[in-house]
């Protein structure tokens, strides 16, 4: 029997209604009330706890297969279900204004090559700021782009730590296929840590790319005519000379930035992101100037998209 391939479920509901997650597979007794069902209620396809287990890769190695819950055989998730990877490209091409493309499993995402313009600076400015970016003013609107991408984005949350999952989306831009995990970073400050020092060394991915994340607080800059979102990633960096709390800082002279965001909201930014140690500050930024409000898209815990 072949191994299932595509996304795995990592939560269920259980016949109480509660819902569960993997850590209560194989315990004596039993954590959950069987049957087990899918974890979005208008679904209810009937799922079945599988054990973290090893197997036999194609190249006669072995990988662990992570404990999951799988759909019981010939059956699938109902069209609406927010786990059916099917009907989720489905919907997601199709409220894409053309910007996504599906195809069986799989959904790519145009992102414009004119969205971010050619021009290319090098050099730190005055304020030590590095760009790998410059943004040129772009079609009029972008947010059926960013709306697809937040989309898919929510989705992968509910399928975290799933490569076969973020396998099932790329990016074409300007002619490249480029990977999902290419594209769009977050969750893992690691990662954040890594792109922060890419980017301080001009070596920084050379497309747009999307960050994403929760956001933990919003402020003014000290000169009272810009205003920040932020994500306070809870780990540090050296940067000019100093170790320094690492920040992601998206920022705007528009003040409905954080007339609308809160704290605890979910985000997804793209754009051109540089890094930012100020010698006088404490702090290092990995931070992106808004130019168009379409830039970022922020929702609530539950789902529900914010407009900026
Ligand atoms: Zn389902």
């Amino acid at each position: 029997m072949s191994e299932h391939v595509g996304p795995r479920l990592r939560s269920a509901r259980d016949a109480t209604g509660l819902l569960i997650d993997t850590g209560g597979i194989g315990l004596t007794p039993e954590a959950f009330t069987r049957p087990l069902t899918c974890p979005d209620p208008g679904c209810g396809v009937g799922v079945a706890p599988v054990r973290e287990h090893s197997r036999t890769t194609e190249t006669r190695g072995t990988s662990t297969v992570a404990a999951h819950f799988r759909l019981h055989p010939g059956t699938r998730h109902h069209p609406t279900c927010q786990y059916d990877p099917d009907g989720i490209i489905a919907t997601i091409a199709a409220n894409s204004e053309g910007t996504a493309t599906a195809v069986p499993g799989r959904l790519r995402l145009l992102v414009p090559a004119d969205f971010t313009g050619t021009t290319r600076t090098t050099s730190p400015d005055p304020g030590g700021r590095r760009t790998a970016l410059q943004i040129a003013a772009g079609p009029s609107s972008m947010s059926p782009v960013i709306g697809s991408a937040a989309a898919i984005q929510r989705f992968l949350d509910r399928y975290p730590d799933d490569p076969q999952a973020a396998a099932m989306f790329h990016i074409s831009y300007a002619g490249r296929d480029i990977a999902w995990a290419d594209f769009c970073f977050g969750d893992d400050p690691i990662a954040l840590l890594h792109l922060t020092r890419r980017i301080t060394k001009g070596q920084g991915p050379d497309h747009p790319i999307a960050i994403r994340g929760t956001l933990t607080g919003t402020g003014v800059a000290r000169a009272g005519t810009s205003f920040y979102a932020e994500q306070d990633l809870r780990t540090r960096i050296v940067l000019a000379g100093r170790s320094r709390p690492l920040y992601v800082r998206i920022r705007s002279r528009d003040e409905r930035l954080i007339e609308t965001v809160a704290a605890g909201r979910r985000y997804l930014a793209l754009g051109a992101w540089s890094a930012f140690a100020p010698a006088a500050g404490g702090l290092a930024e990995l931070v992106l100037w808004l130019r168009k409000p379409w830039q970022v898209h922020v929702w609530s815990e539950g789902g529900q998209a914010l407009t900026i």
